[in-house]
């Protein structure tokens, strides 16, 4: 065991996810950031809290900021739009043929939805 190891979080920030278990089952926002560190991701309007704020001189009114806690990757699923849920989801070499003849075909690695086999976008 190292310190410096990371989570291997299939997970980037703008993807769409849903939410598995917690007070916000079932709910689907989008990824603001991900700690590779702690395997931890802050998705949109997910795991809010309530911070009251004092009033100060940048906000003399005060006042409640709802702000969001990063939770576990291993609680949210990447977002399938055909599916309309959250899937498990895999990832392959795609091969897209050369535009001219002769020319090598490119593979480029992608994610796709274990459920329906589509595209979930570049890996
Ligand atoms: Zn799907």
């Amino acid at each position: 065991m190292t310190s410096t190891q990371e989570f291997k979080v299939s997970l980037r920030k703008d993807d769409v996810v849903q939410v598995l278990s917690g007070r916000d089952k079932g709910k689907i926002g989008k990824v603001l950031s991900i700690n590779l560190k702690s395997g931890a991701v802050t998705v949109e309007k997910i795991n809010l809290v309530k911070r009251h704020m004092k009033p100060s001189q940048t906000n003399p009114q005060g006042g409640i900021l709802e702000k969001e806690i990063p939770l576990s990757y291993a609680k949210v699923l990447l977002f399938c739009d055909t599916c309309k849920r959250g899937v498990r989801h895999g990832k392959k070499l795609e091969k897209s043929a050369g535009k001219k003849k002769g020319e090598a075909a490119k593979a480029s690695r992608i994610r796709f939805c274990k459920r329906c086999k589509n595209g979930l976008g570049a890996a």
